[in-house]
């Protein structure tokens, strides 16, 4: 089953891929794992991309779409893959269609794991890290004993930069504006699934679960 994997950050995107990988035997291809493989096997196109990014320049379409094909042609898919990360825009979901048109294959589903953005706000802003022990909580998932207290060793616990609200918002933004032409992509394709993400991880893997059946 060929399978890709969208949804914003915070959404739980990580763990259902690490349940879809190990339930259906397919690879999780996450698009930084991709470049990294290729440029440890030192292919062309791996070379190539390293020297975009040593230059801290974007990979151009056509080496990505090439690195793509070749993680694709690897035995491991050959029952399918989980793509994660990629395509990121509308030409490169266009050159996946074509390129896996080649191969003989489709995507199946786009599974898209929704959750509202005020719920993502909650999830992202709420997490505090200790400074001394590095143990992470979160205010309302996993909080510590004594409010803003580090259990373990009594520090006072600071929430990172990366967490504050306007850094949040704005990730969030930037990602809906990329990713909605995406989606809209896919659903007019037929293939998008929108999963609620809003609720517990175990019963988002049993929607999953029912969707592919369907394909099993
Ligand atoms: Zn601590």
């Amino acid at each position: 089953m060929n399978l890709i994997l969208m949804g914003l950050p915070g959404a739980g995107k990580g763990t259902q891929a690490e349940k879809i990988k190990e339930k259906y035997n397919i690879p999780h291809i996450s698009t930084g794992d991709m470049f990294r493989l290729a440029i440890k096997e030192g292919t062309d196109l791996g070379k190539q991309a390293k020297e975009f990014m040593d230059q801290g320049n974007l990979v151009p379409d056509e080496v990505t779409i090439g690195i793509v094909q070749e993680r694709l042609s690897k035995a491991d898919c050959q029952n399918g893959f989980l793509l994660d990360g990629f395509p990121r825009t509308v030409a490169q979901a266009e050159a996946l269609e074509k390129l896996l048109m080649d191969m003989n294959t489709s995507i199946d589903y786009t599974l898209h794991v929704d959750v509202p953005v005020e719920k993502l706000m909650e999830r992202l802003t709420g997490r505090r890290i200790c400074p001394v022990c590095g143990t992470s909580y979160h205010v309302i998932y996993n909080p510590p004993k004594k409010e803003g207290i580090c259990d373990k060793d009594g520090a006072k616990l600071i929430q990172r930069e990366d967490d504050t609200a306007e850094t949040v918002q704005n990730r969030l933004e930037v990602n809906i504006k990329q990713s909605q032409p995406l989606l809209d992509f896919y659903a007019n394709k037929g293939y998008l699934v929108t999963l609620n993400g809003d609720q517990d991880i175990n019963q988002v893997f049993k929607d999953i679960e029912s969707k592919l059946e369907e394909i099993c």
